[in-house]
């Protein structure tokens, strides 16, 4: 079976994670990670969310409202909540996954701290309407999160420099990974100083339980991409046997992990070195098999393609079609598996009714309609097309007759 995602890891990365420690493989996974995204500072964190917690504090923002999108990742309004403020939902652009700016001044009021903008997917940011929005609300920060986006280009200008800080998740499933982690990067050098403090009083130093539990779970990690074994997960990922180790979040709760304030370990670092040297060729990969992908669904009726943006840098190929459960069933018939990224709009879940004030239906669209198509480094592209498109064609003629 060809899976929805797979990590571009190798000897290397198992090379770099039997190194010994050093003192500062931290610092060193730091100042790999601020020239890739060519910024003077990147702050480690053990997650994404708690860069984005421990960010907001640093900004100086408690009792605000934060606005971002309905639709994005719900650890995003975790993070807002548990730094003392109020998450602020806004509606995607009609067409598109990202939110849309136009909308973003009608929901400024004057507690509002900050924006954060998402590149979902890795679509870049309208960045030319960003800017208009900082120029009419100067006080208001700007976060960019880079999550699927890293350094994605909105007319040849990178996301991450435009705003005050941008967060980066480095989990297993993202473009690059450091087994688990999250980054915040900035050029402001007060910004950074004060990141640096906050993360040493409120993060503990990870116990070597943290390190050894990291390391089982990274050398699972390889097995485990291996086709009949995956197919075998895959079983018991459906059957729910797995969700301990791959659900994410709950429709009715706000929480955090149990570790989300032990600091990033070593050997996650040393992880994280080896794959930003990988980046570019990570993201070409990605970017030419989104190319290729593209090209052929949108000749298929019942999906709604975004058409090929350079900009982009695909951390996922997502795309609408009318009817997920029989695309899921058919292509899973064909051997592929589908992602279904991200099948919920925030505030329609239990634990977010009452912080949504009005009503989100293209994310709440989105979250029903989308399918992720398969495209990381490696894979045969050709082979994935045909069949997801011969699975497609037959199952358009099956409904004919
Ligand atoms: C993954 C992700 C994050 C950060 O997630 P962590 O799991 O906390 O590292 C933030 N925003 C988006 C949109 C994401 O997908």
């Amino acid at each position: 079976m060809i899976p929805r995602f797979r990590p571009s890891l190798d000897w290397r990365e198992i090379a770099a994670a039997l190194t010994p420690p050093r003192r500062d493989d931290v610092e060193r996974f730091e100042r790999s990670f601020a020239d890739l995204m060519g910024q003077k500072h990147a702050v480690a964190f053990p997650y994404g969310r708690t860069g984005l917690m421990l960010l907001l504090e640093a900004l100086g923002l408690k009792g605000k409202e934060i606005i971002c999108p309905a639709y994005t990742c719900v650890v995003v309004p975790h993070a807002i909540i548990y730094s003392g403020n109020t998450p602020v939902f806004v509606d995607c652009k009609e067409g598109e996954f990202n939110m849309d700016l136009d909308r973003v001044p009608e929901v400024i009021t004057e507690r509002t701290g900050a924006i954060i903008a998402t590149s979902l997917f890795g679509y870049p940011v309208d960045l030319d309407r960003l800017a208009d929005i900082r120029k009419r609300y100067p006080h208001i920060k700007i976060i960019q999160d880079c999550a699927h986006s890293f350094s994605a280009e909105w007319k040849g200008r990178p996301m991450q420099r435009e705003g005050d800080a941008a967060i980066f998740g480095l989990n297993i499933s993202k473009i690059i990974t450091s087994i688990f982690g999250g980054m915040v990067t900035t050029d402001d050098d007060r910004l950074a100083d004060s990141l640096r403090l906050i993360r040493s009083q409120r993060l503990k130093k990870p116990e070597i339980i943290k390190s050894i539990n990291r390391f089982i779970y990274f050398i699972s990690v390889y097995p485990a991409f291996w086709g009949p074994l995956y197919s075998l997960i895959n079983v018991l990922e459906r059957l729910g046997m797995l969700d301990r180790f791959v659900k994410y979040y709950d429709d009715d709760k706000i929480t955090m992990p149990a570790d989300f304030l032990d600091m990033l370990t070593p050997l996650e670092a040393r992880v994280g070195v080896t794959q930003v040297r990988k980046y570019h060729q990570i993201v070409s990969a990605k970017r030419a098999n989104a190319r290729a992908v593209l090209n052929q669904l949108s000749n298929i009726p019942d999906v709604d393609v975004i058409s090929f943006r350079e900009g982009c840098t695909y951390s996922h190929v997502s795309v609408l079609v009318g009817n997920r459960h029989r695309w899921l069933a058919s292509c899973m018939d064909a051997g592929v598996q589908i992602g279904i990224l991200i099948e919920y709009s925030i505030p329609y879940m239990k634990a977010y009714r009452t912080y949504g004030q009005e009503a989100y239906p293209v994310s709440k669209y989105c979250a029903d309609h989308v399918i992720n198509i398969p495209n990381w480094r490696g894979i045969d592209i050709e082979d994935l097309i045909q069949r997801v498109i011969a699975c497609q064609i037959t199952d358009i003629s099956a409904q004919r007759t």
